[in-house]
């Protein structure tokens, strides 16, 4: 029996020597078959031309490459401008998202703001060209008025032509599964495929997890926590911890696994290989 579907995600590097590790990092994950390799892009532009050469080494590369488009602040036709430039590029897949509002701008600001705006955007103009990607909050977005605001926010980013979501991490595996089966009581159908942040750094981990909404639960904290700098012990904690939800969210039917790489392949090759992948 095939196992479901993996992808890896990146973000674009800033020099020469980060580009060239890159192509190193994306070798070694590339043995597990991904379905895709994604690139992140700043809010307002900020990476345009880092996601840009990144996307372009993946297709070099012979794999499936996914650009994410934060669309927050853009015209419409910047936005059909650069899907043009991709799709030129043979790019037939988009994970169409917000972005995380600038500092200084704000609502009533010009240009996109909500993703469903954008789907629609990309539905209008391309059609069923690309396959459209959104994100999905299974613990909910950190500016979600509330918990039911954000699933009704998120069905209308599938009804707006969401072809597949792929989640915030959460360590939390029935939050997960929750919100699978909320939204599939609206009426949403697509696949939501968890994505899965390896722990490396705990001190980093918490920085990251306070900003965009995830939980570390408690139990696990504290675990991390008592092990202060002993970084060995934190890593075989955190891997047999994230490889048994990994396995559990397959188990239990999760149609594929998204990682965030941060760049490096070292805890996400051991876990795919754990996986059985
Ligand atoms: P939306 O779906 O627009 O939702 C944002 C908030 O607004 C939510 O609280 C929602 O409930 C609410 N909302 C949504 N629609 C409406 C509406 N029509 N009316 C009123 N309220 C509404 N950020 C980057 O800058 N670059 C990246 O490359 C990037 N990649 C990511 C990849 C993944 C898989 C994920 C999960 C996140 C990524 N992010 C990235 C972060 C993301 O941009 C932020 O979490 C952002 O704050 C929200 O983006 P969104 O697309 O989920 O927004």
């Amino acid at each position: 029996m095939s196992l479901p579907k993996l992808s890896f995600e990146f973000f674009p590097t800033r020099t020469p020597e980060g580009r060239a590790k890159q192509v190193i990092t994306r070798k070694q994950l590339s043995q597990y078959a991904p379905d895709f390799f994604s690139c992140t892009s700043g809010a307002g532009g900020s990476t345009k031309e880092g996601t840009m050469q990144t996307i372009q080494d993946i297709l070099s590369e012979g794999i499936a490459a996914a650009p994410h488009l934060p669309c927050i602040g853009m015209q419409p036709q910047e936005v059909v401008d650069l899907l043009n430039e991709y799709k030129a590029l043979g790019i037939r897949h988009i994970v169409a998202l917000r972005g995380d509002i600038p500092s200084g701008m704000g609502a009533g600001m010009d240009g996109l703001f909500y993703a469903n705006e954008l789907v629609s955007l990309i539905k209008n103009e391309f059609g069923n060209h690309f396959h459209i990607e959104v994100a999905a909050y299974p613990e909910f977005h950190p500016q979600a008025r509330s918990a039911e605001d954000d699933l009704n926010n998120f069905v209308r980013k599938v009804k707006a032509g969401a072809d597949s979501a792929i989640t915030q991490y959460f360590y939390n595996t029935d939050a997960y599964f929750r919100f699978v089966d909320d939204v599939q009581g609206r009426g949403v159908n697509i696949p939501i495929i968890p994505g899965i942040m390896p722990i490396a750094s705990f001190s980093k981990l918490t920085r990251f997890s306070d900003t965009c909404g995830a939980e570390i639960p408690r139990w696990l904290r504290l675990k991390l926590q008592s092990y202060a700098d002993d970084t060995a012990a934190i890593k075989s904690l955190a891997l047999d911890v994230v490889t048994e939800m990994c396995e559990r969210l397959l188990r239990e039917g999760a149609p594929g696994l998204h990682f965030y790489t941060l760049n490096q392949a070292g805890l996400v090759s051991t876990i795919c290989q754990r996986l059985g992948y």
